[in-house]
């Protein structure tokens, strides 16, 4: 039994203390899969590290104490805890590409594991990290053992990350977002490897995610945390059935799939509140669509509304009023959308002259060797891809990373000229891009624009939001003066639902939300007809994924913009896209409309896709359910 109690954590940080994981308590079983969940921010990550005392300089176990079996581990010398920590405690991170020792064989770092905490030595401790390879599932063991990690690809790193980890022969793991840097196949790979690890071993697993439907397909028992606190305790299923906080609730309710289509989803007003200073009340009241006048001044105790449920709500305190206000439906509980949703949800519009029609797109690129960087061969990123696209539709481009769906878009927005073979033809309205030059390629460019994933790398930020939004403005609409530019960006940000005095700001001072909003103002600033969306919301909260496919959708209705939507997130297909194409080494293997190709696929790798995508079991109860 590993039993945490009261865990608190404080970070310096330069706006003072900052108290990331406040009085945190929770037991995990041998044998048992506890699912830590919540977003960004909300101290996940602090807890794993504090649990192995791997905390950053800056911070430290203010109080609380951590007891595995009979032994209280942060009273322990740190040469004590060394033998603890892959001995009884091990922890995976996420990242393997940055966990693994560059320069080191992947055999030598799972034999130091063994030599570290097992009596193995010599050939036997090498044949022990073979067998540890071979039970991952890693292919040619005797081969690969000898391999540095570069050579490797990300799923596979990420067995070995837990071949070292199992290596030391733990009774717990502590797995952080184990799988989120991972393809939606090759998570399946390695969740379905740690279920069948942890029953063979009886192994207690700690998974701290962001990922709903992984937690719904692993977990036992799954705490929610909220601004360092948890929220709600209980069994997975029971989570999933009947979620008892305001923000469980919102959290469900925000997860976009089919059954909302039509519906804005919950995004749930306001961001985590800063960790510093104390609180007097609800910490989650700023955002609650159920508060009540004493949530402001009265701070919540876990409460227990059914056995093995626990919730820190002033709703099932024992005096709570007897006309708590009832929950209003998870549509209204949203932050009000930005613009009326869009009129016809999942349907196609009528179709009119394709405003994108993609004939037979490959792209190659040359490798390069040598000193001379002569051309040695070329890899065949796209091949022979062809699509259309009508005013006012969304065509979703679904596919594991580095099956050319990125490449796809960046070419049909002519990103790739002169870094790239390309063949094909991309005609907007029926002018082919390829063959524009001069003034008529940049009024065709006006026309068709591109959101990516990370906001932040993709808006220069040394330039305040004023001038990024104008940048784009002064290059295709030349004729415009000073005035009719300010006036124009003002209309952007209010229609993205920025405040004005965002434009004088720095887009290091906004949330990762709001920049892509700024996003996606700098893309709607020259009007386009068509927006290229590669992965506009993977970054992103739940919450606040569910505020930017509002909004897209919101524009669409209002202004008809078509979106090429590249993503790997089937519940955002579902729910924003009227058709899907399936992509695989550089093909379209499967295309139609979203029901047909996701209620019924007929193509095997799109039916492999869709099986490996964790979702939840069971949504949320009705809502007037307490
Ligand atoms: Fe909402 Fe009040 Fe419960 Fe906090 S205590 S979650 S504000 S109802």
């Amino acid at each position: 039994m590993l039993n945490i109690k009261d865990l608190t954590v404080e970070l310096d940080s330069h706006t003072g203390l900052v108290r990331a994981v406040d009085a945190l308590s929770l037991t995990l079983s041998r044998g048992e899969t506890f699912a830590l969940v919540g977003e960004s921010g909300c101290g996940k990550s602090m807890t794993a590290l504090a649990l192995m005392r791997l905390l950053p300089e800056n911070g430290r176990v203010a109080a609380g104490r951590l007891e595995l079996g009979e032994e209280e581990l942060f009273g322990l010398p740190e040469a004590r805890m060394r033998a603890v920590r892959g001995g009884r405690i091990a922890m995976i991170f996420q990242e393997p590409s940055t966990s693994l020792n560059p320069v080191m064989r992947v055999g030598d770092q799972i034999v130091e594991a063994i030599v570290a905490h097992t009596p193995l030595r010599g050939t036997a401790a090498r044949q022990k990290a073979i067998d540890w390879l071979r039970r991952v599932g890693l292919p040619e063991p005797e081969r690969r053992i000898d391999e540095y990690p570069f050579r490797l690809s990300g799923g596979q790193k990420q067995r070995v990350m837990i071949a070292i980890a199992l290596a030391g022969e733990p009774d717990f793991i502590v797995a952080d977002e184990p799988t989120t840097a991972l393809d939606v196949t090759i998570q399946a790979q390695i969740l379905d490897l740690l279920k069948q690890l942890q029953r063979e071993r009886s192994l207690g697993l700690l998974m701290i995610t962001h990922d709903l439907g992984v937690v719904s397909g692993m977990a036992h028992r799954v705490a929610l945390m909220y601004a360092g606190q948890i929220v709600e305790v209980a069994s997975a299923e029971d989570f999933f059935a009947q979620p008892r906080h305001p923000y469980a609730r919102l959290l469900l309710s925000a997860l976009p799939d089919a059954s909302k289509r039509g519906q804005a989803l919950a995004a749930i007003r306001g961001t985590v509140p800063p960790l510093w200073g104390e609180f007097q009340g609800c910490r989650f009241e700023p955002r609650c669509d159920r508060a009540m006048p004493h949530c402001r001044s009265t701070l919540p105790a876990m409460e227990r509304p059914a056995p093995d449920h626990a919730v820190r709500c002033l709703l099932y305190a024992s005096d709570a009023p007897e006309h708590a206000p009832a929950h209003p439906s998870a549509a209204a509980a949203a932050a009000a959308p930005d613009l009326a949703p869009a009129a016809q949800p999942g349907q196609r519009p009528e179709p009119g002259a394709p405003l994108l029609q993609v004939e037979q797109l490959s792209v190659r690129f040359p490798i390069r060797r040598g000193l001379l960087q002569r051309v040695q061969g070329h890899v065949e990123a796209v091949q022979g891809v062809s699509l259309d696209l009508c005013a006012g539709e969304t065509l979703a481009l679904v596919g594991e990373s580095g099956c050319g769906k990125t490449t796809t878009g960046k070419a049909i927005v002519q990103l790739l000229r002169g870094k790239a073979e390309i063949a094909g033809r991309v005609l907007l309205k029926g002018d082919d891009l390829f063959s524009l030059d001069g003034d008529a390629l940049r009024a065709a460019r006006r026309q068709v624009q591109i959101i990516f994933q990370d906001p932040f790398a993709s808006l220069n930020p040394r330039m305040r939001v004023f001038e990024i939004l104008e940048e784009g403005l002064l290059s295709l609409r030349p004729e415009w003066d000073a005035a009719a530019r300010r006036a124009q960006v003002e209309k952007l940000v209010g229609q993205v639902g920025l405040r004005s005095d965002a434009l004088t700001r720095y887009p290091h001072e906004f949330s990762g939300g709001q920049r892509q909003r700024l996003a996606i103002a700098r893309a709607l600033a020259v009007e386009p007809q068509l927006i290229v969306c590669d992965e506009p919301t993977s970054a992103l909260d739940v919450s606040v994924q569910a505020q930017i496919l509002n909004l897209l959708r919101g524009l669409q209705s209002a202004l008809g913009i078509s979106y090429l939507f590249i993503t790997h997130n089937i519940g955002a297909v579902e729910y924003v896209a009227h058709r899907v194409a399936v992509m695989k080494e550089g093909r379209i293997v499967e295309s139609g409309s979203v029901d047909d190709v996701l209620d019924r696929p007929q193509h095997p790798y799109t039916r492999t896709l869709l099986a490996a995508v964790p979702r939840v079991r069971s949504q949320a109860a009705p809502l007037s359910a307490v």
